[in-house]
């Protein structure tokens, strides 16, 4: 390997691919919430407080967005200022706090959640085979990434005890979603699922490790013994 082969390996060239993507993403999220008079943080905690529901704290936000808690707070209180987020003690430990959105707030929070439309364009016009490939990779980052405790846990379906991957081999849709009982593609798999629950810490990373060899996992090894179906 030449002098240059560590900076060309296929690792730092994502990497570097990314680092432009996220230029991207950080001058979209500065566009858009400069023009709502937030910051992408203040829009990023009204993102957080709208999916996560009832029983929010300032330490789940800061969690969830991998922020230091004194960052969240300062984010929370200017969005109380405006109108968009209350505090609200919790009637049975008064010591707890939790965040409620106001009406107002809840439409900002829908604004916040709309994706950039130029990045979704632009991976929308890959065939959906590349598509689903980025995905799968996405999927696996951000999995090893939770491994080393750089970012909280995403409700993915390499974590879900409904995922049944590879087992329609050589179909369009070769995993299995035992919560809609249906077939998925690649391009379908779910990093933020509203319906994801945890497998066993000792399935997950079968899960992945199915997904990424084309094998369905083990029958006699089952993510979850009692058939993972939809309550
Ligand atoms: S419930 Fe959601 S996370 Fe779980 S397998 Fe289905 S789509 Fe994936």
């Amino acid at each position: 390997m030449d002098d240059q082969g560590p900076a060309r390996s296929p690792g730092r060239q994502v990497t570097s691919g990314l680092i432009k993507l996220s230029m991207v993403l950080r001058h979209q999220a500065w566009q858009e919430s400069g023009k709502r008079g937030l910051t992408p943080t203040q829009s990023q905690v009204l993102a957080v407080v709208a999916a996560l529901g009832r029983g929010v704290t300032v330490s789940s936000v800061a969690q969830h967005l991998s922020v230091t808690k004194g960052s969240a707070s300062v984010a929370v209180s200017a969005l109380e200022e405006k109108d968009l987020l209350r505090k609200m003690a919790d009637p049975s430990d008064g010591r707890v706090v939790h965040l409620v959105l106001t009406r107002t707030g809840r439409r900002e929070a829908q604004r916040s959640t709309q994706w950039p439309e130029v990045v979704v364009q632009s991976i929308g016009a890959l065939p959906d085979t590349e598509q689903g490939g980025f995905l799968r990779g996405l999927i696996g980052v951000i999995r090893n990434l939770q491994e080393q405790g750089a970012i909280p846990t995403s409700r993915m379906c390499t974590e879900c005890r409904f995922f049944r991957p590879n087992q329609n081999p050589g179909q369009d849709k070769p995993h299995h979603c035992n919560f809609i009982d249906a077939a998925i593609a690649d391009a379908d798999l779910r990093i933020d699922c509203a319906e994801m629950e945890p497998a066993d810490a000792d399935v997950r990373p079968q899960l992945l490790e199915a997904l990424f060899s084309g094998h369905s996992i083990d029958p006699t090894r089952d993510p979850d013994p009692q058939g993972g179906t939809r309550p």
